[in-house]
C-alpha cells in the first residue's frame, strides 16, 4: 500500500538508491536475451555488406515498418502485404510465408533441392540455417560465409521490392528478387574471394556461377584507407603526397552539358616516379555522364596499363565510381552494367588499385582535357597531342 508517509526509492535493488549503473542492470535483466552472441556475432558477419548487415539487425529486433508495426503508431492502413495483396503485413509472413517470398526462396534455394521449413520465425530460420546444410559445410570456409548471408541478401531484396512496389509503384517478379539478392551477394562476395578455399559440391559451384577470382590485395578500393578517402588537392602537400607513393596515378574528367549529351572524357596518367605523363581528350558523342565518367575510367587504365602500370591510384572529385565499384552498386541501365563490368576486369590487370575522393577546385588540367574532348568528333581520341580515329 502507497501512503504519503513513504519516501520514495529505487525499487531494483536493497539499497533503495537509484545509480545509472543500478538502473542500466535492471534494463538488462528486464531484457529477455533470445538470442545467442553468436547469432550477432553472423548478423554483423563482415561478408555482407554493412547496409544489409544493419537491416538485418533491424528485423531480427522486429523494428521494421511492416504493417503491423505502423498500426502499433497508429498510422492508418490497409497495411496489406504489397507482393501478394491479400494476407496482413508483419515481417513473418512478408519474408516467409508470403506466396512471393516463398517463391524467392524457392528460386535461390533449388540447386540444393532444400524447402524451407514452415512455422519458423526470422531469427529462428537465421539461427538454424547452417544446419540445412551443416553436413556439407566447411566451417570458416568461403561457402560457409556465403551460405550465412544468404537469408539476409533475400530478406532485404523481398523489403526493396516490397517499397519499391508502396513508394514507386514499381513491380517485380519472384524471378527479378531473387537474380538481384543473388547478384548483390556474390558482388560483395568478390570482393573477398580467395582463391584457396575449398569449394567443395558442384550445387555450390553451380550456385557460384561465373564468379571470378579476386585477389586479396585487389581490394575495390582500400577499405582501410579512410583516413585519405577525402583529400583536398589544392595544396601543395597533396601533391607531393601522392607523387611520394611510388604508384601510376590517374587523374580524370568527364565533361557533358546535358544528360544525355554530347559528352567527353579527359585525363592524365602519370608513371610512378612522376617523370613522365600521358593525357588524353576523348569525345564520346552522345553520353550520359556516368557513361562518360566510367568511359572516362576504362580509357585512362588502357593507357596506363599499356605503359606497363602494375600499382595504380586513382583520384577522382566524384564518388560515383568509389562507391559502384566499392559497394558493387547496379545501374538501373544494363549498357552501364555493362561497361563497369568491363572497368572491373580491366582493374583486375593491375596487382593494386586505390581508389580517393578528392575535393577539386574546378578549371583543373582534367576539366580541361574533357572539355575538350566534349567538343571532339565521336570516336576521336587524342593522345600527347598526337591524333587518331579509335575503331569502334
Ligand atoms: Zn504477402
Amino acid at each position: 500500500m502507497i501512503t504519503r508517509s513513504m519516501k520514495d526509492s529505487w525499487g531494483w535493488g536493497q539499497s533503495g538508491v537509484y545509480t545509472t549503473a543500478a538502473g542500466y542492470r535492471a534494463l538488462q535483466a528486464s531484457r529477455i536475451s533470445r538470442q545467442t552472441p553468436t547469432f550477432w556475432k553472423n548478423v554483423w558477419d563482415p561478408l555482407a555488406l554493412p547496409k544489409v548487415n544493419f537491416f538485418f539487425w533491424t528485423l531480427a529486433h522486429n523494428k521494421l515498418l511492416t504493417g503491423d508495426n505502423l498500426e502499433k503508431r497508429n498510422i492508418a492502413g490497409p497495411h496489406r502485404c504489397v507482393l501478394c495483396s491479400s494476407n496482413y503485413e508483419t515481417a513473418q509472413h512478408l519474408f516467409l510465408e508470403c506466396n512471393f517470398a516463398k517463391e524467392v526462396w524457392g528460386i535461390i534455394l533449388h540447386e540444393f533441392q532444400i524447402i524451407l521449413p514452415s512455422q519458423i520465425s526470422v531469427t529462428e530460420l537465421y539461427t538454424t540455417w547452417s544446419r540445412f546444410y551443416s553436413q556439407y559445410i566447411p566451417s570458416k570456409s568461403f561457402w560457409s560465409k556465403i551460405w550465412t548471408a544468404i537469408p539476409k541478401y533475400v530478406c532485404w531484396q523481398l523489403w526493396l521490392a516490397r517499397n519499391q512496389q508502396i513508394f514507386r509503384e514499381m513491380r517485380h517478379s519472384p524471378l527479378q528478387v531473387a537474380a538481384k539478392a543473388k547478384s548483390f551477394l556474390l558482388e560483395a562476395a568478390q570482393q573477398q574471394f580467395c582463391k584457396d578455399d575449398p569449394l567443395l559440391l558442384p550445387e555450390e559451384k553451380r550456385w557460384l556461377g561465373s564468379l571470378e577470382p579476386c585477389p586479396r590485395k585487389h581490394l575495390l578500393p582500400p577499405q582501410k584507407a579512410n583516413q585519405e578517402w577525402r583529400i583536398r588537392d589544392e595544396d601543395d602537400k597533396f601533391q607531393s603526397w601522392w607523387r611520394s607513393q611510388n604508384l601510376s596515378t590517374i587523374f580524370f574528367d568527364e565533361a557533358s552539358k546535358g544528360n544525355p549529351s554530347t559528352a567527353g572524357a579527359g585525363g592524365v596518367i602519370y608513371s610512378p616516379d612522376g617523370a613522365s605523363k600521358d593525357c588524353f581528350s576523348w569525345g564520346l558523342g552522345q553520353k550520359s555522364n556516368n557513361q562518360a565518367e566510367i568511359l572516362g575510367l576504362l580509357k585512362a587504365c588502357h593507357i596506363a596499363r599499356n605503359k606497363g602500370a602494375k600499382d595504380l591510384q586513382v583520384f577522382r572529385d566524384s564518388e560515383i565510381i568509389i562507391k559502384s565499384l566499392k559497394f558493387g552498386k547496379l545501374f538501373s541501365n544494363a549498357s552501364l552494367n555493362k561497361i563497369l563490368d568491363r572497368l572491373k576486369r580491366v582493374l583486375l590487370d593491375f596487382d593494386t588499385c586505390k581508389f580517393y575522393h578528392i575535393l577539386r577546385k574546378s578549371n583543373s588540367e582534367v576539366d580541361q582535357m574533357a572539355n575538350k574532348g566534349s567538343s571532339l568528333m565521336k570516336g576521336l581520341l587524342i593522345v600527347n597531342n598526337e591524333s587518331f580515329v579509335q575503331m569502334p
